[in-house]
């Protein structure tokens, strides 16, 4: 009940507003947020690589309204993508954009004005050794994200896509995109979606996970299982050992601030683990899914409110 109404209001500008504004909201929200500034980023990857964590680096951000925004986005994307150049981690840190943020929302062109930018990224991505993953918003984007996809994976062809398993369509989607060579992150998906185009019921998104799960890792290309849950984890390396896939050949995606153990945990027995770091001031949207998903970090969020 609790998780529609924070999905709801994560949309919020009103709410927006007020819960970005308060200072006591800053202590909950450092749990998964790297920081605001870039140097805050780079501190987190120095520190995640040097455990053996890969990482995907998400300037927070999404559903801009104006082009000059889109632009900022592209821009922030850049500058990242310079300053971990010097580090020489090629593969082991790329980035995740959210196509919103690149403005595709924005009326008739905002599938080109998003394309563009996402291009530009992609290409300084590409320099340095690395690439680029596009996250998923909500299922009305969700064309339009896996066409932008295909135009970049011709020049690019790391270019990865997300599937959310709660969408009934996503089963097809993970058909076609298991080819040899494509980087997929599958997960469950944490946007409040409708009944005619989502399972609705946790059991069957599980479920439904656990079919796009068998179809990638059965596939020739590389799955990356976004999720903290315990049993998909451990479904996916029975499957590995099923399929004979050695470690590497997938790799396990969780948030920063998720399960942290559990990610060495899995690190220290050989697995391939990639930390997606948000980092950045507009935090609020991000925030709220993650409160959505889970009621215990609504509790926390409130007795922050809560003096003494
Ligand atoms: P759950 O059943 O929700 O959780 C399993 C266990 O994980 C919980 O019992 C708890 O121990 C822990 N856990 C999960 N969430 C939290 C939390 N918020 N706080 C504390 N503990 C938690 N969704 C999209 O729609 N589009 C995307 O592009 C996208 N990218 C993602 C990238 C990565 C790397 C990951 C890990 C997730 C991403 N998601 C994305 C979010 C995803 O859809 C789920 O909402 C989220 O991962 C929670 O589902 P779960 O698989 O971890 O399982």
């Amino acid at each position: 009940m609790l998780g529609p109404l924070l999905l709801t209001a994560s949309r919020s500008d009103r709410l927006r507003r007020i819960v970005a504004a308060s200072p006591l909201t800053r202590s909950t929200v450092d749990r998964f947020v790297a920081g605001e500034g870039l140097e805050d980023c780079l501190t987190a990857v120095r520190s995640l690589t040097a455990a053996g964590l890969d990482v995907t680096l998400d300037h927070l951000g999404e559903d801009v309204t104006d082009r000059a925004a889109a632009t900022a986005t592209r821009d922030a994307y850049l500058r990242l993508l310079d300053e971990l150049a010097p580090l020489g981690l090629g593969g082991r840190a790329e980035v995740s954009v959210k196509l919103s943020a690149f403005g595709q929302a924005l009326g008739e062109g905002g599938h080109d004005i998003a394309l563009e930018g996402a291009r530009r990224v992609a290409e300084a991505a590409t320099a340095i050794g690395t690439t680029v993953n596009l996250d998923m918003e909500d299922h009305t984007t969700v064309d339009s994200t896996l066409a932008i996809l295909d135009e970049l994976r011709r020049d690019h062809p790391g270019t990865s896509p997300v599937i959310q398993s709660y969408l009934f369509r996503s089963e097809d989607d993970c058909r076609r995109l298991a080819a040899p060579g494509s980087r997929v992150r599958l997960v469950k998906g944490a946007y409040k979606e409708p009944a005619h185009v989502a399972f609705q019921d946790k059991a069957e998104v599980d479920r439904a996970y656990v079919r796009c799960l068998r179809i990638l890792m059965e596939g020739g290309g590389h799955p990356m299982i976004g999720s903290h849950d315990p049993r998909l984890i451990e479904i996916t390396r029975d499957l590995a050992r099923r399929t004979g896939r050695e470690a590497g050949s997938y790799e396990f995606q969780m948030l920063y601030g998720i399960r942290t153990a559990e990610q060495h945990r899995l690190v220290g027995e050989g697995e391939r683990v990639r930390v997606y770091v948000p980092y950045g001031t507009d935090w609020y949207g991000y925030y709220m899914r993650r409160l959505a998903e889970r009621p215990a970090n609504l509790l926390f969020f409130l007795r922050s409110f809560v003096p003494g």
